[in-house]
């Protein structure tokens, strides 16, 4: 395959998009295969005539465990059909830009290798809230964070990411002896000062501990 020989319309959005590099690119046949960087999520990227021709190429797609977006030259479009983002060209960068936001670091384990023990992080991607954020036009840091929650297994309450140390040695548990830490992200979102987990349902208070409770009031009293 030569670059050259390309067709023109997956050129056009490829010189769009290969100046993200949270993700690595290579191009196959009439796909622009992407992988995230951190977390090793696959996206696919390729292009149809119109829409009606993009929504065919999507239910051919159904099958793959990428993220697929389908670019098309018509003005204003941006819709989802059988699990495949159909867009305008120029939409591309913004979403592939927002995908990234929305993968985001749950925590990690420590493996034994070949007689070291290396750290392998956790990622997930929040695709039901990237489509909430695009339906209601909210941007990151800005209405809305992401951040990392640890159930505490003493107490069963959700303490941040920063206070767990200091909560868990309120029960005793020494931190530093964990191999491993699994989070759970939440959304802190400022409109509507309140907090959602990764499928849009309000986390209470009552789940949350009071270092937890501390740490979200000072993030809506500094917005
Ligand atoms: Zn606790």
């Amino acid at each position: 395959m030569r670059y050259e020989e390309l067709d023109k319309r997956l050129k056009i959005v490829y010189s769009r998009i290969r100046y993200l590099d949270d993700y690595h690119w290579e191009i196959q046949d009439d796909e622009i295969k992407g992988v995230h960087k951190k977390s090793g999520m696959k996206v696919v990227v390729t292009t149809a005539g119109d829409e009606k021709e993009a929504e065919e190429k999507a239910r051919k797609m159904t099958d793959s465990d990428a993220i697929k977006i389908i670019a098309v030259g018509d003005r204003g479009v941006f819709s989802i059909k059988h699990g495949s983002f159909i867009m305008t060209y120029r939409y591309v960068n913004s979403t592939l830009s927002d995908i990234n936001d929305h993968i985001v670091w749950r925590g990690f384990k420590v493996n034994e290798e070949d007689g070291k023990l290396v750290q392998e992080d956790l990622y997930e991607y929040l695709g039901d809230r990237l489509i909430e954020h695009i339906k209601k036009g909210e941007i990151a840091g800005q209405d809305y964070v992401f951040w990392q929650f640890y159930r505490c297994e003493h107490c069963g309450r959700y303490v941040d990411l920063d206070d767990v140390e200091t909560h868990l040695r309120g029960h005793g548990i020494k931190s530093y002896d964990n191999s491993v830490e699994e989070y759970e992200v939440f959304e802190i979102n400022f409109k509507d000062r309140k907090i959602y987990n990764r499928f849009g349902s309000e986390v209470r208070e009552g789940e949350l501990s009071e270092e937890a409770l501390e740490f979200i009031r000072e993030s809506f009293e500094q917005q």
